[in-house]
């Protein structure tokens, strides 16, 4: 089976690195024109958009400001005209344990709310408006395992975000499936990227051995082929799920 995203034009956010780096580099070897978003590094974005052709163009946008998010939104489809896939894969990963005293755990909750889960809900808002009215679009939601095992006393907040991502993910699908929007939520487990370097340098081994049913770790190209599949259409039946990736640690 061949994928050809000819003609499609997808936003990614945060594609300037990692996970959501392969999304770009995925979706632009299919055929599609790529948004490349980036908060910092617009350089690097821009010389990979260079990389990518076809198309593609990085913008700049720091989602922790709503109004940043919307803005965003509306500048891609003036420069790049009609979107037809949005993937929200930008977040963070900042940890506060509870004895971390209240304005620091405060600090943390708040930033990671607003970019994890608020931005995401504002480019959705955006995303459903656009897609009604052009007939139709398809959205991504880069969530975690997180959302449904938990995680540890630092990542309360990440946890939260991730988990109301999935909600949003399956309201969208239910609400808005006959406007032709059909909406997707992928639930990675760890992946090394710059945001786990650090955290898996240390525990990678032991995770491996003792949680993983796979015996090997998820790489960031265990996820982006997915994301083209979903852009091509071929998933649509499966609108309102959660696709894990997390190599077998739900079954030990
Ligand atoms: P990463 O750090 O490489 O990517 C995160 C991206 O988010 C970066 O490009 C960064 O620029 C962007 N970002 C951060 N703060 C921003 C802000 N204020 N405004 C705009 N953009 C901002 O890490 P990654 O692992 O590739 O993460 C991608 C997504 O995958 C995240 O949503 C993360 O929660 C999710 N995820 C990652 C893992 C993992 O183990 N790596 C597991 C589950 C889910």
């Amino acid at each position: 089976m061949t994928i050809d995203l000819n003609g499609v034009t997808a936003l990614v956010t945060g594609a300037s690195s990692g996970i959501g780096e392969a999304i770009a580099v995925t979706l632009a070897g299919s055929g599609a024109a790529v948004a490349i978003h980036c908060n910092t590094g617009i350089d690097r974005a821009g010389e990979l958009a260079r990389r990518l052709g076809n198309g593609a163009a990085a913008f700049r946008a720091d989602l922790s400001e709503p109004a940043q998010a919307s803005h965003l939104f509306g500048e891609v489809v003036s420069r790049m005209g009609r979107i037809h896939l949005l993937v929200n894969n930008a977040g963070i990963f900042d940890p506060a344990p509870p004895e971390a005293g209240h304005g620091k755990w405060m600090r943390v909750w708040d930033r990671t709310i607003a970019i994890n889960l608020t931005a995401a809900g504002v480019l959705c808002r955006e995303a459903i408006e656009h897609f009604r009215r052009e007939g139709g679009g398809r959205i991504v939601n880069i969530a975690s395992r997180a959302a449904f095992r938990g995680e540890t006393r630092e990542y309360l907040a990440y946890a939260a975000s991730k988990g109301g991502m999935i909600s949003l993910s399956r309201s969208i699908a239910r609400s808005f499936g006959k406007d032709g929007i059909v909406s997707i939520a992928i639930a990675p487990g760890y992946v090394r990227t710059p945001m786990t370097a650090e955290y898996l340098d240390e525990h990678e081994g032991e995770m491996v051995e003792h949680e993983l049913a796979l015996g090997r770790m998820t790489g960031t190209g265990d996820v982006a082929p997915l994301v083209a599949f979903i852009a091509s259409g071929g998933l649509d039946h499966a609108t309102g799920c959660t696709i894990d990736i997390n190599g077998g640690s739900y079954i030990h």
